[in-house]
């Protein structure tokens, strides 16, 4: 499980420490940073168990039971949490009534800008997805995308019911971001260089958060989906993109440049035919594994047309091309030997696979034994799964940046003031 990064006794800002919002503050001292570090813990308590007795909060968190009845009224008069219908009770035979997080009123803004579309939707409080909606890129010039995503965020505010409703927006994208500026400092395949998004997306209604999308999608694994019961783990996307988010020890590593786990030029000793990667060589991990690396491969080979889809691709290789389907399974064994290299490297509880690389989950088996190749230790191959996140994991990962900084520390981005 996770831990808060906003920690008292953690006072020192880290550079490490994931998304933090820009404005956060170690929560002080004394009983009001008592409060918010215990309502936070009760937050995550319930976001990680779903519905639970108070006793069974009193249980998994060591709090007291007066303490819990206080911060559960607290946070139920903040729209934080419902009560359900009473249970039967235990062995003394009182009912028990159970608390929930309030899924009907806040909500996360989550918006991934993507290289040929925009997805937006609205998150609930438990990161269920609420709504998703996508737009294709009118026109692909770096204003034009912008506006966009202006569009869709205002409109997915309105859909919300008001800005008071929004606790926060995240907005992710792919190359290298820089959460704490704020900024783009590079994403090559949109052609960005140095974007202040934050800036761009940012209003008067409430804090806007960025990240990579690999990093936003980390975290979205970590608070809801494959690795919720993982102290570390890695996520490796391989997708147009390919990289890695990397959870530490309950930490989103963001690195000395905001750069962790950038892997695009990672070595593995094979050659591909085709197109050679943007540094020059052809044995990186994206010239062999990306979608778009793939799909050049099977256009050069005729196995579909030139102007084809990634999909298309994986739609022949459904209907028994065995030479796209060869092309696609070759792509998953670079890729399990690159997770083998990871595992190796890092040694963590889980791997998490996401991208468009599980849209051909029959080769999973050759990826794990790719792996199980590579490795020191093969059995370790087995701690490789797919995403948990399902369907809009799109709008999972970038509302994960405010809801990680929400169960961080709840107090500050509420509309209504707890406590008192
Ligand atoms: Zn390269």
């Amino acid at each position: 499980m996770y831990s808060a990064d906003t920690d008292e006794q953690d006072a020192a800002p880290r550079r490490d420490g994931g998304p933090l919002p820009s404005t956060a503050q170690p929560h002080g001292s004394g009983l009001e940073s008592l409060r918010r570090r215990n309502t936070a813990l009760v937050a995550r308590t319930l976001l990680h168990r779903g519905p639970s007795a108070r006793s069974e909060i009193v249980h998994a968190t060591g709090l007291s039971a007066t303490s819990m009845t206080k911060i559960t009224a607290q946070m139920a008069r903040a729209r934080m949490l419902v009560e359900l219908t009473a249970v039967a009770g235990g062995n003394m035979g009182r009912p028990r009534v159970p608390v929930a997080l309030d899924t009907a009123y806040y909500r996360f803004v989550g918006i991934h800008i993507g290289l040929r579309r925009t997805t937006g939707g609205l998150l609930d409080l438990a990161g269920n997805v609420v709504t998703e909606h996508a737009v294709t890129h009118r026109s692909r010039t770096q204003k034009a995308i912008l506006n966009e995503a202006r569009e869709l965020r205002d409109q997915l505010v309105a859909t919300a019911g008001g800005p008071e409703r929004v606790l926060g927006t995240g907005v992710a994208t792919g190359g290298r971001v820089d959460p704490h500026m704020g900024v783009v400092v590079d994403h090559p395949l949109l052609g960005w260089k140095n974007v202040r998004l934050a800036h761009e997306l940012g209003t008067d209604d409430g804090p806007v958060f960025i990240d990579s999308s690999v990093r936003a999608m980390a975290l979205a694994e970590t608070y809801l989906g494959a690795a919720r019961h993982a102290d570390s783990s890695i996520f490796l996307f391989i997708g147009n993109i390919v990289g890695a988010g990397l959870m530490v020890d309950g930490r989103l590593r963001l690195g000395h440049d905001a750069a962790a786990g950038t892997l695009d030029h990672l070595p593995l000793g094979h050659t591909a035919q085709g197109t050679p990667c943007r540094c020059g060589r052809t044995d990186c991990l994206a010239a062999l594994a990306s979608d778009v690396a793939v799909l050049e491969r099977a256009r050069q080979a005729g196995v579909v047309p030139s102007h084809a889809s990634f999909e298309s691709l994986v739609t022949k290789s459904r209907s028994g091309s065995t030479q796209a389907a060869a092309l696609l399974k070759e792509r998953a064994e670079y890729v399990g030997t690159a997770a083998g290299i990871l595992l190796d490297l890092m040694d963590p509880d889980l791997l998490v696979l996401g991208g468009g690389l599980l849209q051909t989950p029959e080769h999973l088996d050759a990826l794990r034994a790719a792996a199980a190749a590579r490795l020191s230790r093969p059995a370790a191959a087995e701690r490789i799964v797919p995403t948990g996140l399902g369907e809009g994991s799109l709008v999972r990962g970038s509302g994960s940046l405010p809801l990680h900084a929400f169960f961080s520390d709840p107090a500050p981005m509420l509309r209504t003031p707890i406590g008192g």
